[in-house]
């Protein structure tokens, strides 16, 4: 059987990426019938839009997708296409692991987190206030009205909404997520300390949610104490629950912690779809270049093999990767120390020792 799945080549580094990665999939024997669409700003004077309609149906109909990054150009009027699809699909969750492979340039070989990060609400819902316009000052009487608080006449404002709907499910595919991948403990990142009604209500729908999950260790940090712990000793660690905004700044330490971003594979989730990307962006000024490492694209793959359990092929493939990598033979640039760059090898050729890894 083939898997029907939408292929996104994505902008910038995206299409070199998603290449590679499609050739190293088809190198482990699943099969694919890959239904190419895409979407940003290059297709806009084609369709008038950067996400066109029929990139949204297909990925409703598969179900599954694999996206190289797109760009979100400053100055134009429309918002970015990455978090239009995370809305317009609810893809609610954002699955993040961060895992040290030997060979990595970096001060940690045990990491092995998984970052479990809401994708929908937070200061990432996109409900903003320009300063000056009529409607931020209406807003700012009202909330004056209500809450007896003063704020200055000439603020731009950012909603922070955070709900119990939206906690509750992202809380439970955590634990349901370390319970199916045999993960010992959980841990929530807010600042309830200081955001009572949004970070407080995250942290007590989570323990609510944590107190049905008995086998799985619950715990909570205040983000600012996590970002020092996580670097002092990332290894007590193992799946982070984090609202919007806290999860997607972790997620870069997270990535640091292992050797960058050409490393970090991600995962945008939902009840009726899931898409497949790498945390980093389009890196515009090495498009074409056949430069940049395609793992994180590539392990983003591995995560789309376990999601359809095509267990057995991931794990073989990310086996061939972490062999790549331990060889230190045919890697990009960023895994490389300065003295020793001018080894480096392409994108491409990072795919085809991957590849002959498979046998
Ligand atoms: P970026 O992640 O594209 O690049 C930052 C730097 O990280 C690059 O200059 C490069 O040095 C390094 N890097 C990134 N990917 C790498 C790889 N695979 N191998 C080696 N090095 C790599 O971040 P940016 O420059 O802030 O963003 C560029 C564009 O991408 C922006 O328009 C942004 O909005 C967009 N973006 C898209 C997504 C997405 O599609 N999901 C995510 C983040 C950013």
């Amino acid at each position: 059987m083939a898997y029907d799945i939408t292929l996104i080549p994505g902008d910038g580094i995206g299409p070199e990426l998603t290449e590679a990665t499609r050739r190293v999939l088809e190198a482990t024997g699943v099969k694919f019938n890959w239904d190419v669409v895409n979407a940003g700003v290059d297709v806009i004077e084609k369709y008038g839009t950067p996400l066109p309609e029929h990139v949204i149906e297909s990925i409703r109909k598969n179900r599954v997708a694999l996206k190289g990054p797109i760009t979100t150009p400053v100055g134009y009027g429309f918002r970015s296409v990455n978090v239009s699809l995370r809305k317009m699909l609810d893809l609610y969750t954002c699955l993040r692991p961060c895992k040290s492979y030997a060979g990595t340039p970096t001060h940690f070989n045990n990491v092995d987190i998984v970052i479990v990060r809401e994708n929908t609400e937070d200061l990432y819902a996109g409900i903003e206030f320009e300063q000056g316009k009529s409607e931020t000052a209406e807003i700012i009487q009202m909330i004056e009205r209500l809450s007896g608080n003063q704020i200055r006449k000439d603020s731009g404002i950012s909603i922070k909404p955070i709900s119990l709907t939206g906690t509750e499910r992202i809380a439970r595919f955590a634990f349901e997520y370390a319970r199916a991948n045999n993960r010992k403990k959980v841990t929530a990142l807010h600042k309830a300390n200081i955001m009572k009604y949004s970070d407080g209500l995250f942290l007590a729908v989570a323990r609510e949610v944590a107190e049905k999950y008995a086998d799985i260790e619950f715990e909570d940090r205040i983000i600012d104490n996590m970002t020092m712990q996580m670097v002092k000793n990332p290894a007590q660690f193992d799946v982070l629950l984090c609202p919007n905004l806290y999860g997607d700044i972790i997620s870069d330490l997270g990535a640091g912690l292992v050797g960058g971003l050409g490393l970090a594979p991600g995962a945008n989730i939902g009840d009726e779809a899931a898409l497949f990307e790498p945390t980093h962006g389009s890196a515009p000024k090495y498009k074409g270049m056949n430069k940049v490492n395609p793992m994180a694209q590539i392990l983003s793959g591995v995560m789309m093999l376990r999601h359809l359990k095509e267990m057995e092929a991931a794990d073989r493939l990310e086996n061939a990767i972490a062999a790549v990598v331990r060889e230190g033979k045919s890697i990009t640039y960023d895994l490389l120390p300065e003295e020793r760059r001018s080894q480096a090898v392409g994108t491409s050729q990072v795919a085809d020792a991957i590849i002959e890894k498979l046998g």
